[in-house]
């Protein structure tokens, strides 16, 4: 089995759970759109991408790790023929990245096949594999989506509705699920609503639910609207339904980060466009920092919407400082010993015209391990400019998240070690500017209703601070 290079050290961002995907369009060729859906969402998860057909008889599924134009070839999708269809792409944030912890899962169930694919983390996940466990259900993989599919298989319900609505309370934490039965598939958002899920309606009939609008852009959808917290929505023959799984949480806690770097700029989240919420962050970061400088650079990709609105209120011309490899993570070929030395320069490469002699501001989305910002400032430094300063679109991360995004245990945080000054001096920057958490929230345009716990370590409820992704690992490696 292939396992993706690890470029770990040469990439700072936290890394997402997963991209959902589910559709019903009865004489559609459903696996081939699910497909082209997917790949809308790699950037989501690129460890394992898996499609689940039903024919209204029979679900066959394929999955595997890898990416998706890699697990999928003409030959695997070609028995993956029916009406309804769920996809998934996988980054772990339960369990490691190998096949047994690929999604969709797919079970038998007395109500008829049951498969299941699911973006985010609960947070209760080691009592409720207990309590599966001591049921003497069995398990076959590290994942809180396997426990999900189980719960599901063993509620109490007559229909797929009941089940769901009776589950939900037991699921503290984030869940965007879509799940594919026989008859259809359901979209389901949790209370919080943590992560996204929108569903939009195909003009030749049928309907699509997917993590961002760009899958359903690609999927020719209209009339999209994002699935309300606590909501599932029931798509299959007889057309769209919603139903109320759970009332809303009294606080939503909308995952700020999905504003900040996940979604693409494309998606709409919580209403709002997210390419303009990105430059608005960089407008108040301008207010806020006031640097002297004489180019302002993003890095690429997420934050070059954020360097547009730096340097529209700064006054300072925005340009190209660095072209990124968008393919490096993309390999499964591992580098050389002398190369992965290489660092960032594998990923990233400088423009010297553009920062020769010049003061530099440089617009990145965050900093989590801080592994990266030292070597892009160096690789600066060699190329000529004169100063840098590092301008952040969000506050310091001090506090890990434990609600489906990886970004390590709070110990490795930089943020939650040192200062602010104390991290400028160890990255060899002129100056460091974190966007206030008053500053962020104005440019989202919210006063409330997101998490924020990376920032704050105000948690929406109760969590494991103890808790690994790969904490269940031990018992079945
Ligand atoms: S802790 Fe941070 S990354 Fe995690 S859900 Fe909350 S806002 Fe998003």
């Amino acid at each position: 089995m292939f396992e993706p290079a690890n470029f770990a050290t040469e990439n700072d961002n936290p890394r997402e759970a997963c991209g959902v995907l589910g559709i019903s369009a009865p004489g559609e060729d459903v696996a081939r759109m699910a497909f082209f859906g997917l790949f809308a969402l790699q950037h989501r998860g690129q460890e394992a991408a898996g499609i689940a057909v039903s024919d209204g008889h029979t679900v066959r599924m394929h999955k595997e790790t890898g990416l998706v134009s890699m697990v999928f070839t003409p030959e695997s999708l070609a028995p993956l023929k029916g009406k309804f269809a769920i996809g998934h792409t996988r980054y772990s944030t339960t369990g490691s990245s190998s096949l047994r912890n690929a999604q969709p899962f797919l079970i038998e169930t007395l109500l008829g096949p049951l498969a299941a694919a699911h973006n985010g983390n609960l947070v209760n996940i080691a009592e409720l594999r207990q309590e599966l466990l001591q049921r003497g259900t069995g398990l076959s993989s590290s994942t809180d989506s396997e426990v999900i599919t189980m719960m599901l298989a063993g509620a109490v319900g007559a229909t797929w509705p009941e089940r769901i609505q009776n589950v939900m309370p037991r699921w503290q934490g984030a869940y965007s699920l879509v799940l594919l039965t026989r008859d259809g598939v359901y979209a389901v958002r949790d209370p919080w609503g943590f992560r996204p899920l929108s569903v939009g309606r195909l003009p030749a009939g049928g309907y699509v639910a997917a993590s961002e609008w760009g899958a359903l852009h690609t999927l020719g959808c209209v009339d999209i609207h994002e699935v309300e917290p606590g909501e599932i929505i029931a798509v299959g023959e007889k057309g769209l339904e919603s139903i109320q799984g759970m009332a809303p949480a009294p606080k939503l806690a909308l995952c700020t980060f999905e504003h900040i770097y996940f979604s693409r700029p494309d998606n709409v989240w919580d209403g709002q466009n997210i390419h303009l919420v990105r430059q608005r962050l960089g407008e108040e970061l301008a207010r806020e920092s006031k640097v002297e400088a004489d180019v302002v650079i993003p890095m690429p990709d997420s934050s070059i919407p954020a360097a547009i609105g730096y340097a529209r209120v700064s006054g300072i011309p925005y340009n190209d400082g660095f072209i990124k490899n968008r393919y490096i993570g993309r390999t499964f070929i591992q580098p050389t010993d002398s190369l992965r030395k290489q660092g960032v320069a594998l990923k990233f490469n400088v423009l010297p015209e553009n920062v020769r002699d010049k003061r530099v501001v440089v617009i990145d989305d965050s900093i989590v391990r801080g592994n990266t910002s030292g070597p892009l400032v160096r690789m600066l430094k060699e190329a000529g400019a004169k100063e840098i300063h590092l301008c952040i679109t969000c506050p310091p991360i001090r506090h890990a998240c434990y609600m489906g995004v990886d970004m390590g245990l709070e110990a490795d945080l930089i943020a939650n070690r040192l200062g602010v000054e104390e991290m400028a001096a160890r990255f060899g920057c002129d100056s460091l500017s974190f966007l206030s958490l008053e500053g962020m929230m104005k440019a989202i345009g919210r006063k409330s209703g997101y998490c924020n716990a990376c920032f704050t370590g105000a948690y929406p409820f109760p969590v494991d601070l103890e808790h690994t992704k790969t904490g269940f690992e031990k018992a079945i490696s």
